[in-house]
């Protein structure tokens, strides 16, 4: 997979017809084969612009800062980036005048060992659902399938999942690189934050880390679309895709096989609300 030229060549145009004033992709880190979020306001700087099976990030997260929030922005997303950009625009964070997506019809990016990223394997929808012109050749919705660590995880005594959350918590630092790194965690007041939260105290505790954990990945649910960029930017490397597809699975087989973002003005599976939803499951 690569769309370099052709993205080079849409931005080209989007600048010369006035038609952005920032572009989002991706460049070379400088230092390895790895890439970094490229946002663009001067043209000379497009040749820089690189997309291939190394750009991993879901660039939607430069849609909520303050100095992009309100201009025209051009970017770049594959499959997963735009469930969120969908989300985005349905939660009313976007206009969808200002933006001006290239959809990407996805092969799957790789990670550090070259090896195509497990979100890619457990893809349910490749294709961008929401762009203004699409690079490749659509390859439609996959089945859902449940997440192969989670799978794992649940056939282990509970005591024994209960010591890998322990440590999982423990290990949280609250740096909050998770929360800032997830597109759809737009809040200007935000209840995790450590030195403005309202809801948890300063301190480092493992007890206040799974606190803030939980109610980050709870105010995910029925929203996280599986892009991993909290993940990749968590300095301890957490496994933070087990809470939010554990939340994916219960809502999947439980309201309406709901997945985030996939369609326009779905608000999410809490307002999708039937008299034949099941409720076995609640406490
Ligand atoms: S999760 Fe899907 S859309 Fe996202 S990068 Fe992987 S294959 Fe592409
Ligand atoms: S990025 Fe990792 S260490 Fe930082 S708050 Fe999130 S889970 Fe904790
Ligand atoms: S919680 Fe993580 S995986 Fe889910 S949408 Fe946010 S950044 Fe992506
Ligand atoms: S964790 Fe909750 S309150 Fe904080 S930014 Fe995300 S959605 Fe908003």
């Amino acid at each position: 997979m690569d769309y370099t030229k052709q993205i080079q060549e849409i931005a080209s145009k989007l600048f010369a017809e006035n038609k952005i004033d920032y572009f989002v992709g991706c460049k070379q880190n400088g230092f390895d084969d790895n890439q970094v979020p490229f946002l663009i306001t001067d043209p000379q700087d497009i040749p820089k612009l690189v997309f291939n099976d190394k750009s991993v990030f879901n660039l939607t997260n430069y849609l909520k800062a303050d100095h992009t929030r309100r201009k025209r922005v051009g970017l770049v997303v594959k499959g997963c980036d735009s469930r969120s950009l969908n989300l985005l625009l349905t939660e009313s964070q976007l206009k969808r005048e200002n933006v001006y997506a290239i959809g990407i019809c996805c092969e799957g990016v790789v990670n550090e060992k070259g090896e195509k990223a497990q979100n890619c394997i457990e893809c349910v929808m490749p294709d961008a659902v929401v762009f203004d012109e699409l690079l490749g050749t659509p390859k439609g919705r996959k089945d859902y399938i449940a997440n192969v660590d989670l799978k794992e995880l649940t056939e282990k005594p509970l005591v024994e999942r209960a010591d890998y959350f322990s440590k999982v918590f423990e290990n949280c630092i609250r740096c909050n690189a998770c929360r800032h790194s997830c597109p759809l965690c737009y809040c200007a007041k935000c209840c995790i934050d450590q030195e403005t939260s309202t809801l948890y105290n300063g301190s480092n505790t493992t007890s206040s880390a799974m606190h803030a954990l939980m109610t980050w990945s709870l105010h995910l649910a029925g929203r996280c679309v599986d892009c991993r960029n909290c993940e990749k930017a968590c300095p301890s490397h957490l496994p933070l895709h087990l809470l939010h597809k554990q939340n994916e699975k219960v809502i999947f087989e439980n309201f309406q096989q709901h997945l985030a973002g996939m369609e326009k003005d779905d608000r999410g599976a809490f307002y999708k609300y039937s008299l034949t939803d099941p409720d076995d499951f609640i406490l």
